[in-house]
């Protein structure tokens, strides 16, 4: 026997996934509506080239790019983009703050690289938070942004020196706080708070990143085409790519970017965010059986919540009476938490929504 939810304590769209996440409604029918101008034709004409350039102007709006600062993209999406790091752009040694599975993803990626020396890798247990730290004879510092499995952000700051300033961004670029200066190369993909499908990198390089890729693409040292970062510049500069992207991909970014910027741009998200996180983590702070996992209110991801549940609750059917009332995807990253639930709050997710989640999930803890 299913329970089902009241209508009207339903959210009006029920995915809460970190990513993939929501695409809104209206945007496949976008896509469809453009169908045969853009879908199967050349991305080296006009149309598609186009539609990068549409996607590179809205990201530089986004940002506020600083002079000299240029979006560029290519295939593999960010983990790909560990390994464009490891060949393209760390000269020897890299410092890493790793809180998390996707820093630590980023970390490992750099440590089996042969050519590299050892990196320093400072860590944090789940939950918890660790920040760069000057160090001698380091020339990249690497950061996650918004670390994806636990719900932690953390500041985009400069560390002192000339290192350069790596940020996996992946899900929190277009809906945390930024200043582009602080970083060099701040990377992301349109399957998080850009609303779109995954297999894509994009990178927001400063000129310093820039210079960096052709001083170690010069060294001699053997990168993989597909690892290359000069030559994904040099197409970018373009609107091209590479090799073939994904265009009904950069199509729906694009979309999801021309809404952000016409809806108060990056202060216009993260007021969103904001108040999405303020629902979500005001709630288990007030609930008897929920809490903030995250203990340090200033570490609390305005995009990833996530919410620690009593033992006594049987979370999986929890989840399960949820997803069959079409709420899905609030399953907390494997291995993260005790009794875990993690909700994406990415700007396109309405606030509204993740206040009727928290009503919902009341609603079926009572009744289990
Ligand atoms: C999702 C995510 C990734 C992986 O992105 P892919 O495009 O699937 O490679 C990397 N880092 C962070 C912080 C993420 O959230």
């Amino acid at each position: 026997m299913t329970l089902r939810i009241p209508a009207d304590l339903l959210p009006g769209d029920g995915r809460f996934g970190s990513g993939p996440s929501k695409v809104p409604d209206g945007r496949l029918q976008a896509l469809a509506a453009s169908g045969s101008t853009l879908m199967g034709t050349s991305h080296r004409q006009a149309p598609v080239k186009e539609l990068v350039g549409r996607v590179r102007r809205g990201l530089s709006e986004l940002f506020a790019l600083p002079e000299g600062y240029e979006v560029v993209l290519g295939n593999g999406g960010s983990v790909a983009f560990f390994d464009v790091v490891t060949h393209a752009l760390i000269r020897q040694r890299s410092q890493h703050a790793v809180f998390g599975a996707f820093g630590a993803k980023f970390a490992k990626a750099v440590e089996s690289a042969p050519w590299l020396a050892s990196p320093t890798v400072l860590r944090a247990a789940p939950g918890g938070r660790v920040l760069l730290l000057p160090e001698d004879g380091v020339d990249v510092y690497a950061i996650t942004h918004n670390e994806t499995s636990t719900g932690v952000m953390a500041p985009v700051e400069r560390v002192a020196g000339d290192a350069l300033m790596v940020v996996d961004a992946t899900s929190a670029a277009g809906g945390l706080p930024l200043d582009a200066a602080q970083s060099d190369v701040y990377f992301f993909a349109p399957q998080k708070s850009f609303a779109s499908d995954g297999g894509l990198w994009i990178a927001l390089l400063s000129p310093a990143a820039i210079a960096r890729a052709e001083e170690v693409a010069a060294s001699g040292r053997h990168i993989p085409a597909f690892f290359g970062l000069t030559e994904a510049v040099a197409q970018s500069r373009l609107d091209q790519t590479v090799n073939t992207p994904a265009v009904a991909t950069l199509f729906l970014m694009a979309e999801q970017l021309d809404w952000m910027n016409a809806h108060g741009g990056l202060t216009g998200m993260v007021t969103r965010t904001a108040a999405s996180a303020e629902a979500l983590y005001g709630w288990a702070e007030r609930s008897s059986y929920a809490r903030p996992f995250v203990t340090d209110p200033a570490h609390r991801s305005l995009v990833v919540g996530t919410v620690e549940l009593d033992e006594a609750i049987d979370r999986v059917a929890v989840m399960d009476v949820l997803r069959r009332n079409g709420v899905v995807d609030v399953d907390a990253y494997r291995g993260i938490g005790t009794n875990q639930l993690r909700v994406a709050m990415y700007p396109a997710v309405d606030p509204v929504d993740v206040e009727a989640l928290t009503h919902c999930i009341d609603w079926v803890v009572e009744r289990l």
